[in-house]
């Protein structure tokens, strides 16, 4: 750790002011050597009802819906600019908080979060309705307008960017918002949002509350006032929220979970699908839900690509988060560890290739993990972990792999490494999937729909869903002439 400040205690914020509340107070540690480094400040129901009727005031009375897009679009800018001016500080304190690596931090969450607001500022400067004429006595005009109270509820793996695409996309087109990030790692987020509210964000247009699921994110779902809900988070936790925003007709986006099929053909340059298989699996500590985590061999290449993977895994750098040269760091939590480490035990037919134990000493590690399964049915193939633990399988045509990826209920993301295009035609047309990756590990183009088939979702986020999900179409029809009008209840 450096001797940067961490504050004491993490409140939630309400039209720009930190409340502390006198909810529960939960420690927030440093997944790398199991300190405490703050304590973040429970927000309970009545906390959470003044955030929302923060937002709905502001939504209601304020200025930012009528703004015009230029205008809020320049105080994206801002925010986009002092979210690059303090990357630093944000990289580290997300490392803190996630023991995520450092340098993938500073590299890659937290421009990602920049560009979040450049990008959604650029797509509502685009917005435009539509017009219909083709009766030529009408005029009609559809125009899109904010929904209104958004609550924005986000998990533990990635949290400036995931939470930071969602505020960005819901006060872009000028909704009001109430965010609420997960319990585990809330100090960067909490600084982004006190970042957004200095940028001149109106008061009450980003709210923060903090706490647990079952107290905060709770009170936040059954609240009478919110009027849409973007969630990203476990399949369970998805279909409990989508449940209770059913009662309410609630619309919600749902990012869901994942255990995505990463394809290597015999036809694959083996050199990058080795990289590219690495990289799906063990990136971000191994702890996301887009993760290549059943990894899909063509028979004739199975044997020396596990050879490969497997002496690669042995060199990965695992180790300080904070260090520049760390590849892989600890695990959110113990209890996460100890869930990853479950799937490495009783492993049957199954055979384990690599790690399956926590490391020694302070810190919630574990050895980087491979197992070869023994089919598809395993449900080490079937089971999302999220973790660095890869699962192996063997395929011999391109339709088994294709139904083996297929063989799942998840539908988020696949992978496929080949250089004959019509294998890679075939699996983008077949695979079931929201999204489909060749020749290239995790590549998220903002503009173009990001979410899940299957379990792994409803709706998609991208510049263009968003747009769709966060405005209200209203249709408004002009008579052109004075066209003869029935007479009800003039004599016949
Ligand atoms: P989680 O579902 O436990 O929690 C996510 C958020 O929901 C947290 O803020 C949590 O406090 C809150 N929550 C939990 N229970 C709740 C309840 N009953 N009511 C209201 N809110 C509640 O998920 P997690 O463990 O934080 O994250 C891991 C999961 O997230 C994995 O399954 C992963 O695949 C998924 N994920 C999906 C995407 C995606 O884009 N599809 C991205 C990242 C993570």
């Amino acid at each position: 750790m450096s001797d940067r400040s961490v504050p004491k205690t993490i409140p939630s914020r309400i039209a720009g002011q930190p409340r502390e509340g006198d909810g529960a107070r939960l420690p927030v540690i440093y997944p790398a050597d199991e300190t405490q480094v703050s304590e973040l400040c429970e927000a309970g129901p009545e906390m959470v009802d003044a955030a929302v009727k923060a937002a709905r005031q502001s939504f209601e009375t304020g200025p930012w819906r009528r703004m015009s897009t230029d205008a809020r679009g320049a105080v994206m800018r801002r925010v986009q600019q002092l979210i690059t001016d303090h990357a630093d500080e944000l990289a580290w304190l997300e490392c803190l908080n996630t023991g995520l690596p450092m340098a993938r931090m500073r590299q890659t969450h937290m421009p990602r979060a920049a560009y979040n607001f450049g990008i959604f500022a650029e797509a509502a400067s685009h917005v435009a309705g539509q017009v219909f004429t083709q009766d030529p006595r009408y005029l009609t005009t559809v125009i899109r307008e904010p929904v209104g109270v958004a609550a924005l509820m986000t998990p533990w793996n990635a949290p400036v960017p995931l939470t930071s695409m969602k505020i960005a996309a819901a006060i872009a087109f000028g909704n009001s918002c109430v965010v609420k990030p997960s319990e585990l790692t809330p100090l960067a987020v909490s600084r982004m949002i006190e970042l957004i509210e200095l940028a001149g964000v109106p008061e009450g247009v980003v709210n923060l509350v903090n706490g647990r699921g079952q107290v905060t994110g709770q009170a936040l779902v059954n609240h009478d006032d919110v009027d849409l809900i973007s969630f990203t988070g476990g399949t369970a936790t998805g279909r409990a929220i989508a449940a209770a925003a059913g009662q309410r007709l609630v619309p919600v986006t749902m990012e869901l979970g994942g255990k995505s099929a990463n394809i290597v053909f015999e036809t694959a340059d083996l050199d990058r699908a080795l990289d590219g298989a690495l990289l799906g699996i063990f990136s971000n500590n191994g702890q996301q839900c887009l993760a290549g985590s059943r990894i899909l061999l063509h028979r004739s290449i199975a044997d020396a690509f596990i050879e490969r993977f497997v002496a690669r895994v042995a060199a990965l750098r695992i180790g300080d988060p904070m260090d520049p040269n760390t590849e892989i760091g600890p695990l959110v939590s113990a209890v996460h560890r100890d869930h990853v480490l479950s799937f490495a035990k009783d492993l049957g037919e199954d055979r384990l290739l690599a790690g399956g134990v926590s490391r020694p000493g302070k810190g919630f590690y574990i050895e980087p993990t491979a197992v070869l399964a023994a089919s598809n049915a395993s449900y080490r193939a079937q089971t999302e972990m999220f973790g660095p633990f890869a699962t192996f399988l063997v395929f011999d045509t391109v339709d088994e792999a294709i139904a083996m990826a297929n063989d799942s209920r998840y539908g988020l993301a696949a992978y496929v490494w080949t250089e004959h295009l019509p294998t890679a035609l075939q699996c983008t047309r077949d695979i079931r999937a929201g999204v489909i990756w060749v020749n290239t590990p995790m590549m998220r183009e903002l503009r173009a729909p990001f979410g899940g088939y299957k379990d792994s979702g409803i709706g998609r986020e991208g510049t263009q869903d968003c747009l769709h999900f966060y405005t209200e179409p209203k249709t408004a029809t002009y008579a052109v002439e004075d066209m003869p009008l029935v007479r009800m209840g003039m004599p016949t």
